[in-house]
């Protein structure tokens, strides 16, 4: 993965939205208390600091309250919840009043106590350094919280008459670290967005099915103790399962070849998604085996799903396409399949038993079907999956 080359994949990019705010809320809240503390310390140690007797002070601190402010505003709405705006914001709002505060003295002293400049070139300096951290999303936050600012400062310095010329030797520094913040925002967008893509494809890893692409039995069981938590809180919400089992795959993979074998499993895994909802779930849970789950379906509704499944199966061979490979094979894989659906009394591991239940008779009376048990019914011994 290169760092300058990083698109977000469609299919993270709300992901990835929730990533850059949590990002950001970090972000503020250190940004906030950082910006307080300096401020603080640069209103107490005037005389430490061996500054000229402040002339300009009330107006000094006058300028410097849109600062306090925003730094207020961030950290309440961080230990209160309120006001509830999006981080970016308040990252906003912290560093465009941090540049209106120090440009603004900057050209108060340019134009009334010139020979005290280097002390607030200083604080340039520093508060531009403050401003890049809260720069996360790179070269367009940059604009928007240095550039904007900085425009508007030349033009005010024109309009109050305050020779920009004059103004150079104590510019160089905070311009220094105006481009330094540029690198270091852009650096932290694309460290961000690195790590982020790097966890979701580790995450992807950890709970996919490499063969066939989909979740597999460790992302899967969650899911169903979920559905179980949330049908126990609501009790009108139903949801079923269904377990289903390549019919005598066995024979396929010994006649065909196993490259074959795992193109019939992808190709059942495309006709699985394919007769489901966008809220239902599918899982490998085994060699050939699927465990799907239907969340808000009753039984008859989880029986026509079941239908559909195998008539995806059965009415259409799975036929190779590489002619090089594997010479036109077609091949009617047929699929049984085994349901149970929701009881309060029910565990995970008791829904997945009656679910196995179900593919086990429906295996024993000819395959090519669907069984479902009622809860009622108690489990028979020796069940198995086909
Ligand atoms: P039944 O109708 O009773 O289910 O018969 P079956 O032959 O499907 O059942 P059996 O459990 O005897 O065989 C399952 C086969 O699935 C055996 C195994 O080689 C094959 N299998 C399991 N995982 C994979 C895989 O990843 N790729 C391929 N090609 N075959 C697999
Ligand atoms: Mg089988
Ligand atoms: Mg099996």
């Amino acid at each position: 993965m290169r760092l300058s080359d990083l698109n977000i994949p469609r299919k993270w990019q709300t992901a990835y939205l929730c990533y850059q705010e949590r990002t950001e809320r970090i972000f503020a809240f250190y940004s906030a208390w950082l910006i307080l503390t300096t401020l603080l310390a640069y209103l107490f140690s005037r005389e430490l600091r061996g500054a000229p007797s402040p002339e300009l002070w009330s107006m000094a601190s006058l300028i410097r309250a849109p600062a306090y402010f925003s730094v207020i505003i961030t950290l309440l709405a961080h230990y209160t919840g309120v006001p509830n705006w999006r981080p970016k914001v308040f990252l906003r709002m912290m560093s465009l009043s941090l540049m209106f505060s120090i440009l603004g003295l900057f050209l108060i002293y340019a134009k009334y106590w010139p020979e005290a400049l280097s002390q607030v070139s200083e604080g340039l300096m520093i508060s531009f350094f403050g401003v890049t951290l809260l720069a996360t999303r790179g070269t367009r936050d940059w604009v928007i919280q240095f550039l904007t600012p900085l425009i508007l400062f030349v033009f005010v310095a024109v309009l109050v008459e305050v020779p920009l010329i004059s103004l150079t030797p104590f510019l160089f520094g905070p311009s220094v670290m105006l481009l330094i913040g540029l690198v270091v925002s852009e650096i932290m967008r694309r460290l961000g967005k690195h790590q982020f893509l790097s966890e979701q494809e580790m995450k992807e890893l950890a709970t996919t099915d490499q063969l066939t692409g989909l979740l597999n039995r460790h992302a899967f069981l969650p899911m169903v103790r979920h559905a179980i938590s949330r049908a126990r809180r609501e009790k009108r919400e139903r949801f079923c399962l269904i377990i289903g089992d390549l019919d005598h795959f066995k024979t396929v993979n010994d006649t065909y070849g196993h490259d074959f074998g795992d193109l019939v499993l992808r190709e059942t895994a495309v006709r699985l998604g394919a007769s489901l909802r966008q809220q239902d779930a599918v899982c490998r849970w085994g060699g050939e085996e699927f465990l799907i789950l239907l969340p808000a379906t009753d039984l008859d509704g989880a029986m026509e799903v079941a239908r559909k499944i195998l008539a995806a199966m059965s009415d259409t061979p799975v036929q190779c396409k590489d002619a090089e490979r594997c010479q036109e094979i077609s091949v009617q894989q047929t699929i049984s399949l085994g349901l149970a659906c929701f009881t309060e009394e029910d565990s995970p591991e008791s829904l997945i038993a009656r679910a196995d239940q179900g593919l086990y008779e429906a295996k024993a009376a000819g395959r090519n079907r669907v069984r479902s048990i009622p809860a009622s019914r108690g489990l028979e011994a020796g069940s198995s999956l086909g």
